[in-house]
Order: C-alpha cells, then sequence, then structure tokens
C-alpha cells in the first residue's frame, strides 16, 4: 500500500537513526543543520554505492580514469569557474516568524499550488515571470512576484517579508599562520574543478586520448539556505563527478550516450523504473548547451538526483584565460589542436542514499505481526549474510562460528547468539540482510542449515559447501554490470 508521503519521510529518517544508518551530526548538542554522520549500517551502504559508481564509471570504462583531488584549491579557481560571482541563491526571510526562505522555491511551491487548482494561465505566466528574473538575476523582480501573487509563509501564512537578498552559497575560511600572510580561500562547492585544473596532468600521464574521461568521488560544501530535507539538501555533502571530454561538434552524441547509460545505471540494481524520470532543462545555465536531470519520486516529491550536463568548452578556457596556461589537446587524428568539449555526469552520494532507503523502506503485515524491511539491492546490502546459533549450547555457536569463518573471506557477514532466532530475523530485515543462515541441532548431524531470505521470507534446508555459491549468485557485482 502505498504510504502518505510526509509519514513516509518520518518514518525513513526515524528508522535511519534507529537501525546506525544515520546519525544527526553533534546530536548531544542539538545538532548542525544539514550535516549528519553515517553509522555503522550507514557507512556500509555507502561505500557500496561509492563503489558500485566507481566499478561502473572507472573499472568498466577503459577510457574513463580516477582522479582524488583536495577539497582547498587556488582562490582563483573560483572566479575562473564562476562560483565568486554567480553561484549565489535568492533569499527571503519572513518578518513575522522569522523563518529563511529560498525565494525561488517559495514560488515554485505557489506554481505546483495554482496547476493543482487547474489554473493553468496563472501558473504558466508566474513560471515565466519567475524564469526571467532567475535569468537576470533580477531580485527585485522576485521580490514583487511574491507580493502580486501574495505568497505567505508556509507555516504561518504571514505575508510580511523582507527584500529578496542574493546570498552566495561557498564556505570561506583562511589558510596561513599569520593574519597578514593568510589568504581566503573556499571550501569547494563542486569537485568538477578539481578534474578542470588537473585535465593535462591526468591526460598525459593516464596517456589518454579525447575522448576520454575523468572520475571523482569527494566531499563538496555548499551553505544551503534551507535544509530541513535529511540527506536530500546538505551543507556538507559528497559528490560523485565524471567529466569527459570530447572532440568539439561530438558533445551531443556523448551527452545522449551518457544521459542512456546513467538512466541504466541506477535499473540495473533492479529499482522501480516508474520512480524515474527525466527532466529536460530549457533554461540553460550560461556555459551548457544541454542538461538533464534523472528525477527520482522521493518522498518530497520528484527531484533531481543527477545532472547530466554538456558543459562546451567554458571550464577549460576560463581556467586557460585565468591561469594563463594552454588547456589545449593536440588530436594525433585530426592533426590539430583544440579545446576540448565536456560532458559531465554529476551525482550526489547522499542523494542517492536516500533513494536507496526511500526505495527499499517498507512496513508489511506477515500472519498478523507487523515487520518493517529494507529491501536493498542484495549487491548494496550493508550485510550480506547473517549467522546465527539457534541456541547459545550444544555446541553450536561453535560450529556458526566454523561458518562465519569460512563465509567471511568472501562477504560481510553478522554474527550474533543473543535473542530468539525471530527477533535476529526481525532485526536483520530492518537493516536489509538479504540472508540469514541458521544453525540448528540438525546442523550437527547432517551438515545443513536453515538459510532463509529477506524478502520471501522463504526458508530452505541448505547443505553448508553450497552457501558459499548460493549468496555469491545473488551479491554478484558482474551481474549488474551487464545489464545497464
Ligand atoms: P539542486 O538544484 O537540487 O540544488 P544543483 O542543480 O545545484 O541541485 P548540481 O550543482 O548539479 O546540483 O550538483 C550535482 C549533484 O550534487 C545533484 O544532482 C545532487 O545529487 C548533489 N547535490 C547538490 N547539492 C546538494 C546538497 N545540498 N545536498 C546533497 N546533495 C547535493
Amino acid at each position: 500500500m502505498a504510504m502518505q508521503p510526509q509519514k513516509w519521510f518520518k518514518q525513513i529518517v526515524a528508522h535511519a537513526k534507529e537501525y546506525g544508518f544515520v546519525f544527526p551530526s553533534s546530536e548531544i548538542y542539538e545538532g548542525v543543520g544539514g550535516v549528519y554522520d553515517y553509522g555503522p549500517f550507514g557507512v556500509e551502504l555507502k561505500n557500496n554505492l561509492r563503489a558500485y559508481w566507481w566499478r561502473y564509471m572507472v573499472h568498466y570504462h577503459s577510457n574513463v580514469v580516477g582522479l582524488d583531488a583536495a577539497i582547498f584549491m587556488h582562490p582563483r579557481v573560483w572566479e575562473a569557474s564562476g562560483h565568486v560571482a554567480m553561484f549565489h541563491d535568492p533569499m527571503v526571510d519572513n518578518l513575522d516568524t522569522k523563518n529563511r526562505y529560498r525565494a525561488d522555491q517559495l514560488i515554485e511551491a505557489k506554481i505546483e499550488q495554482l496547476r493543482r487548482k487547474k489554473k493553468h494561465a496563472r501558473a504558466e505566466a508566474l513560471q515565466a515571470a519567475l524564469n526571467a528574473a532567475m535569468q537576470q538575476q533580477d531580485m527585485a523582480a522576485l521580490g514583487r512576484l511574491i507580493e502580486e501573487y501574495e505568497i505567505a509563509d508556509p507555516e504561518s501564512g504571514s505575508k510580511r517579508w523582507t527584500a529578496v537578498r542574493q546570498f552566495n552559497l561557498m564556505f570561506s575560511t583562511r589558510m596561513g599562520a599569520t593574519d597578514e600572510s593568510s589568504t581566503d580561500i573556499y571550501l569547494r562547492p563542486e569537485t568538477a574543478q578539481g578534474i578542470f585544473v588537473n585535465f593535462l596532468n591526468v591526460q598525459k600521464t593516464a596517456r589518454q586520448k579525447v575522448p576520454f574521461g575523468i572520475a571523482q568521488v569527494g566531499k563538496a560544501f555548499r551553505n544551503e539556505i534551507v535544509t530541513r530535507q535529511f540527506l536530500f539538501r546538505m551543507r556538507e555533502f559528497e559528490q560523485m563527478e565524471m567529466q569527459f571530454f570530447v572532440r568539439p561538434g561530438t558533445e551531443m552524441e556523448w551527452f545522449s550516450y551518457w544521459k542512456e547509460k546513467r538512466l541504466r545505471w541506477f535499473l540495473a540494481l533492479g529499482l522501480n523504473a516508474e520512480r524515474f524520470r527525466y527532466h529536460d532543462h530549457e533554461n540553460l545555465a550560461h556555459y551548457a548547451n544541454a542538461a538533464t536531470d534523472i528525477e527520482y519520486a522521493f518522498p518530497i516529491g520528484f527531484r533531481e538526483v543527477e545532472g547530466i550536463h554538456s558543459r562546451t568548452d567554458f571550464d577549460l578556457r576560463r581556467h586557460a584565460e585565468y591561469s594563463g596556461k594552454k588547456l589545449t589537446y593536440y588530436d594525433p587524428e585530426l592533426k590539430e589542436s583544440y579545446v576540448p568539449y565536456v560532458v559531465e555526469t554529476s551525482i550526489g552520494l547522499d542523494r542517492l542514499f536516500f533513494l536507496i532507503l526511500s526505495e527499499a523502506y517498507a512496513q508489511e503485515t506477515v500472519e498478523g505481526k507487523q515487520r518493517t524491511v529494507l529491501r536493498i539491492p542484495a549487491v548494496l546490502a550493508p550485510y550480506k549474510v547473517a549467522i546465527f546459533p539457534l541456541v547459545r549450547k550444544d555446541g553450536l555457536p561453535e560450529k556458526a562460528m566454523e561458518i562465519f569463518e569460512a563465509l567471511r573471506p568472501h562477504f560481510n557477514c553478522f554474527y550474533e547468539e543473543k535473542d530468539s532466532i525471530g527477533k535476529r530475523y526481525r532485526r536483520q530485515d530492518a537493516v536489509g540482510t538479504p540472508y540469514c543462515i541458521t544453525i540448528d541441532h540438525q546442523t550437527l548431524e547432517d551438515n545443513t542449515v536453515t538459510l532463509r531470505d529477506r524478502d520471501s521470507m522463504q526458508q530452505e534446508r541448505v547443505e553448508i559447501p553450497r552457501l558459499i555459491d548460493i549468496v555469491k549468485a545473488r551479491t554478484d557485482w558482474a551481474e549488474v554490470l551487464r545489464r545497464i
């Protein structure tokens, strides 16, 4: 049965905390807005997601190589990239509640409301006015729209607002020992620039020819105006980005290639295709000539999880201009030099984590009893197998430990003796472990165990030597990669 979105959202956040996936940062001090810590189960899932991306993007493409650039970069990088001048959001405060909002998001919510009420002409007029104001970065125009369309604070209904102001999203800090010698630097708001400035270093040392890509996973920081959306909008988060360098004029082919492959990457996990869609951009950023988002039906609605952008030669040209260094590539086949065009794929690891939790979380009633299960794709599950001796005596723990030791080199395994077997099964359901193995008295006689499947809850009697192959078959990366 479909769950009410608000309830679904709250349950996921609560479940993530209770079962050691995600904790609010510095919780004993009341937390920090938009910052989260990953617990023992969360870190395993996050590592597996990162590994899946890396395996496909880097190991599965011989023309994509990896990079791990530093978070701190020369301050000029952010001037060249346009972040110092352009990376801001329009902010507005309510005078009565002191609540702070992004003006464009308030207006977008109004457009959705008008559409729901079938006032299409008015909705389209507001959309056009919003697009124009955002394109021109006209804060006064946004303020006028809020007034004209009588947009109220969603929490209190108050319509008394401050003027709309620009707010730069980059965090800055100082680097250097003394006041005189230190300089202002930024925490990177995206990982992509580390790739652009290393373009020639990587191309030469990895002996790559255009077309080729550079992939990187790392932290990014944005001083987001409004968070309150769990892992969807954070101030410290992790991005997985790949910049693919191509011959000018071929970028649309590569844009289509990556657009298709990136969606297939999600679906190869067996996720529900109906919950995904593309959103092609009509209003392109100044540097882009095509852009699409892959959107997912999160509990907060259809939202972007990944962006695929054709960024032209904007970034390399700007860095060449600002650094005074030549950033061209000599194409041995064409026998000419040019500045490559770039197609980017950019996904948030934390947003992806939230997607997987949203997709996996289910509450069911089985034989009159409630169970909460995380149907995490088996390849991604924090633990693949849990191993339980039925009772803590009669040599069963020793036999269980023997199996645990035999399986451990192959899979991440969980061992537990405490509580009834039913309770132990429920706990593993709640953290998404695809298989539970129970060792009982019969095991000592015939070398068989009970293998329980998380999703069907079916139990079958299996000979111990078959266990590795059974679990491997369902947790094999190669199978998933072949489906992309
Ligand atoms: P949005 O419009 O949602 O703010 P964006 O268009 O600014 O996103 P990009 O700059 O294209 O996002 O960043 C690429 C990806 O990084 C996004 O698709 C998203 O998955 C992730 N991302 C961006 N901002 C955040 C954030 N504040 N918290 C978590 N993930 C983020």
